[in-house]
This record gives structure tokens, sequence and C-alpha cells, in this order.
């Protein structure tokens, strides 16, 4: 993932620290360009490791680790710090005007993942109790207006697009009369995508700029694909100096980009990554905390945004429900799809797990873990009629054929599936009752 080698460089460099006691001016040294080795391998901009490095340094041959009880630990706290510093510091959260609508403005190449960003940023919105609308601007790609009709259907939310006499082809009259007619219709947040080109060009950001101060956004989001590499600096200078903008979104932090060059966006351009963006999928999103990017990074783990994960996808009264019908033996497959679907709406289990300290550790466990099974489990209780999900007793050989031959596994494949079904609904039972479960072979407890 982005920041992988990064992470590895980094958490390689401290264990090595790990074993002296006192650091001598050499071991800071050592670790120090270690450490700006990685950072420059990892395509962070030069002037960014410089500073980086040097602070890093200072503090490392001061007081703060020469009295500290544990050397090591303490220069790990001073690159968090540090990091957390160059990723922009305190979270910095959307600012909503203070009569409505919000006007939010997207910038950013074609490609980089706005109209994907559009989606995304209006249905957690829209979770929290706004009612956002998106607008299409961008009137340059050939179905960047559908595209959006598209994503503000899987969101949920409203889209203004140009009908014809209405400003057709002319960005600047689209999105003024958007502002006007989501005024209108009471939505108090407007995102407003714009078009985007392959590079960086003159024309391009004079309609940025144009609509800029046609809507008087209340943010400018410039939206920064991670996998650009060592051009994000560049392009993001461009675009400050020529639209200007309030805030960063990193895009596909999913991918295996080295990263780096996302990391010095905030420092070079002095503006906060508000956002990060994980995946295709709209609810690949979250809000960027600087400092649980910065233990990620340095493997010390991200609790908190796993947590939050967890509790967006958990209905309490969901888990009421369920647990009464363990104890009351009403469990059935039906029931045992809906919790893994649940469990798939939270996200990517890998990028979840991922999120756990010392997890860099344990890569190789991540990297078999199989998302895939959780796919088949998923077909092959698909291919059974409504009638088996709540009666697997009546699941005899050839109907466990014909699931197989259904969902393109093997009877084994079903057979263990069931199994593990049945095991799991008699545990379940068991605790629902307030008993302990009994592993099988290990006796009572
Ligand atoms: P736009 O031209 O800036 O509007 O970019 P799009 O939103 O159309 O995105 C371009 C492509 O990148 C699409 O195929 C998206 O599905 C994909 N994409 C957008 N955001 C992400 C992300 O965070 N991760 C991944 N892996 N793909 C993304």
């Amino acid at each position: 993932a982005t920041f992988g080698t990064l992470s590895d460089r980094l958490t390689s460099t401290f264990s090595a620290l790990r074993t002296k006691g006192k650091l001598s001016p050499a071991d800071v040294d050592g670790t120090v360009r270690e450490i700006r080795r990685a950072l420059l391998d990892a395509d962070v901009a030069l002037p960014v490791v410089k500073d980086f490095t040097a602070a890093v340094r200072e503090r490392a041959l001061g007081d703060e680790v020469n009295k500290a009880l544990n050397p090591a630990q303490q220069v790990v706290q001073i690159v968090n710090d540090e990091l957390v510093g160059i990723l922009g510091g305190e979270q910095r959260r959307l600012q909503f005007a203070k009569t409505p609508p919000t006007v939010i403005m997207l910038a950013g190449l074609q490609g980089a993942g706005k109209t994907t960003l559009a989606g995304k940023l209006a249905k957690w919105l829209k979770a929290d109790g706004h009612t956002p609308i998106l607008v299409a601007a961008d009137l340059q790609r050939p179905n960047a207006v559908q595209q959006l009709q598209v994503v503000g259907e899987q969101a949920g939310v409203a889209v203004y697009a140009p009908e014809p006499g209405n400003g057709v082809g002319d960005p600047v009259k689209v999105a003024k009369n958007a502002i006007k007619h989501a005024r209108d219709k009471q939505h108090d947040v407007v995102i407003v995508d714009t078009a985007g080109r392959l590079g960086v060009d003159a024309e391009l950001m004079k309609q940025a700029a144009n609509i800029r101060k046609a809507v008087d956004p209340d943010e400018v989001l410039f939206v920064i694909d991670a996998m650009i590499g060592q051009d994000a600096v560049s392009t993001a200078k461009a675009f400050q100096e020529g639209v200007d903008f309030t805030g960063v979104v990193l895009s596909k932090l999913d991918g295996d980009a080295r990263g780096g060059a996302a990391l010095s966006v905030a420092s070079i351009t002095g503006r906060p990554i508000m956002f990060a963006s994980t995946g295709e999928g709209l609810d690949d999103f979250e809000p960027f905390h600087p400092d649980r990017m910065a233990s990620r990074i340095l493997d010390l783990g991200d609790i908190l945004t796993l947590i939050e994960q967890a509790q967006k996808s958990f209905d309490e009264e969901d888990a009421k429900r369920t647990a009464e019908k363990f104890a009351t033996d009403s469990f059935t497959l039906e029931d045992f799809l809906a919790q893994m679907q649940q469990l798939k709406s939270m996200g990517s289990l890998k990028g979840m797990l991922g999120m756990l300290p010392g997890a860099r550790g344990m890569k190789d466990q991540l990297e078999n873990f199989d998302e895939g099974e959780l796919t088949r489990t998923e077909a092959i209780i698909q291919s059974m009629t409504p009638k088996e999900r709540q009666l697997p007793k009546l699941l005899n050989g050839s109907r466990r054929l014909r699931i197989a031959r259904g969902s393109g596994t093997t009877v084994t494949e079903v057979n263990a599936l069931v199994n593990r079904f049945e095991q799991a609904a008699k545990m379940m039972k068991t605790m629902a009752k307030g008993g302990m479960p009994q592993m099988p072979g290990m006796g009572p407890m």
C-alpha cells in the first residue's frame, strides 16, 4: 500500500536503535541519514526532506533524548511529531458558510478522482444530516455530466446538470445557476465538480479561476492522485497559483504509489490535507488526521480510525435482533449472509487490520488474508433457495451439488460453510444464554 516501503524503512531504522541504551551523536547522524534516504526514495520533495531531517537531528541531539529513559523511543516520538507537522498538524475540518448554502469547489487534473470524490463527500455529508447537491460544471469531458449523475444516484443526493438553453457549454453560468437552484431548493451544501485536463494548462486554470470568482466558494479542494509521484509538487504549485485552494484531498491512497510526493504537498503549499480517498467505492473515504496518518506510517497503529469505521457500520438495534435470534435458535443462513455483508461494508478487511499497531510486522499474514473467501461464501449462500437458507437441514447431497455448481465452488466448500454456520450458531446460542462457549475438545472451563 501507499507509504508501505517508507513505513518499512523507517520502522527498521528504529528497531536498529532499540538495542542501544544511550545514543551517541554518531548514532543520531546514522539514523537521520537513514530517514533522509527513506524519505527521498519515497519521493518526498527535497526541501521538505531537508527541513524534516534538520529538525529531527537537532531535537535528537538535544536534552529530551539525552535525558530520556528510553532514547530510541524518544527518537520515534520526535519523528512522529515532525511527521504530524509536515502533514499539517491539527486536523482541519470543513468550513461551513454562516448563511447556507456552503459552496465547495473541486479542482484538479483529469483522472485525479474529483467526480468520485464529489460522490464520497456528498454521501458523507448526507450521513451527517446535510442536504448536499452536486453540480456538473465539467462540460469538457464527454460523459462527465452523466458520470456525476451516476455518482449522485449512488450517493442518494441531487445532481444539478445543465439543461439545454440554460447556459450549456458555459461552466461558469452553470455553476452560478446551480447556486441559485440550491438556495431555492434549500440544499445547504453545493459541491461543484470542475473540468480537469491531463496536464496543467492555461485555459483550464482560467476556467477554474472564473468559476471560483463566480461562485465564491467557502472551500476549494484540490484533489491530487497519490500515484502521480514527483509531479505532485509542481501540479500543486500550478493550481495554487492559478486558482488557489483552501485544502487538499489525497486520492488513490489505496494504490502502490510511494506516496512521498503527496506527503510534500501540505508542507510545500501551506494548505492542509483535509480528506483521503482510499478506493473506488463511495465509502472509501476518510477525513484526514495528520496524527493518525503519522502513526500509521510509523506502524504505531490507528485504532481511532478503526473504531470509527466499526461504529459507522454497527447498528445497535440490529445487534439486539441478532442476539435474540441466536438465543431462540432462529438464526438462519440468511442472517449469516446479512452479517457478512455488513462486515464487507466496513471496508476492506485488509485495510482495517492494517490499522492495528505493529501491523507491518505481520505483513505476510495480512498478505495471505483472503478476501475472496468472503465473496465465495456470499456466492454460496446466494445460490441457495430462501427455504434452504431458513432451514439448512434441507441441504442434502443433491442440493449441495446444485449450490456448488450455481456458485462456481465445490461441494467441499459448501460443506465447510454449512459446518461453520452450524458451529457458529451453536456457539452463539450458548453465549446468548449467558454461558461460556464450549470449544470442541476443550472440556469444561
Ligand atoms: P476526475 O477526472 O478527476 O473526475 O476523476 P474520476 O473521479 O473520474 O476518477 C478517475 C478514476 O480513478 C476512476 O476510474 C475512479 O474510479 C478512480 N478513482 C477515484 N478515486 C480513487 C481512489 O481513491 N482509489 C482508486 N483505486 N481509484 C480511484
